[in-house]
């Protein structure tokens, strides 16, 4: 098993029991480097690098704000060929955001992604429409987007995107029956699971904090959805998952 989006902070517990590896996804520059670090002292836990789109409204645009966070990015991706993926970046438009803002961080990741040949991870909260409409505007993209929730409509839309795109879907599956649908509807050979722990924490944990080793609930549901054995499908989510990553 394979958990393709986890936040783990230095220092913090890590629960991974019976996982090949985790993808710890970078939310902000901090993290990004801390992600660095920790996949070092752990084979089993991959950093990927990045600024997540909520940042954008504390990043200072003065003084070239913006392109100097994407330059400290890609000295990070020069200098550590160990890193899996870049991201997580994307679109978010929740309160308060700044799309121009959130566009050019997301752009300046996407070149990185190219430039590096490592895939993306997208973020795309309430902008699923404008973030397809900026990917479809690259060619040679391989990226997932995480935590899925374009519903049945815009699976074909994501599946016409220039390059190779995965689903990344997560803990709310074991709750949320529209989202089983959904899965119902994604090819098997283009979808990874995740957890987005600590947030998000499937049944029968929904409410507690979330761990990685947690995504074997997310496996059985799909499991159940696809109906297949637990075994079968692991070999499918892992085959994806590691075609995405090249781990
Ligand atoms: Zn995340």
């Amino acid at each position: 098993m394979i958990d393709t989006h986890a936040h783990i902070r230095k220092g913090e517990e890590i629960r991974i029991e019976g996982l090949d590896w985790v993808v710890m996804s970078g939310p902000n520059m901090a993290e990004s480097r801390d992600n660095v670090e920790i996949a070092k002292m752990n084979p089993k836990l991959k950093a990927a690098v990045g600024i997540h789109p909520q940042e954008t409204p504390r990043t200072p645009l003065e003084n070239g704000g913006i392109d100097k966070l994407i330059n400290e990015l890609d000295e990070i991706l020069s200098n550590n060929f160990e890193i899996v993926a870049v991201g997580e970046t994307g679109l978010d438009f929740i309160e308060p955001y700044d799309v121009k803002h959130q566009e050019i961080l997301f752009r300046g990741q996407i070149a990185l992604s190219l430039k590096h040949k490592k895939p993306l991870i997208v973020h795309s909260r309430k902008a699923m429409e404008e973030t397809l409409e900026i990917l479809r505007s690259y060619k040679n993209l391989k990226g997932v987007i995480h935590c899925y929730s374009g519903g049945k409509k815009r699976i074909q839309k994501v599946l016409d995107l220039p390059g190779q795109w995965y689903f990344g879907i997560d803990g709310n599956l074991t709750y949320e029956d529209g989202l089983a649908e959904v899965v119902k509807l994604i090819p098997k050979d283009r979808l990874v699971l995740e957890t987005d722990s600590p947030e998000l924490t499937p049944l029968p944990f929904r409410g507690e904090k979330n761990y990685p080793e947690n995504v074997k609930y997310v496996y059985q549901k799909v499991a159940e959805i696809w109906q297949m054995s637990f075994e079968e499908t692991e070999k499918i989510v892992d085959g994806n998952a590691k075609k995405l990553f090249g781990v």
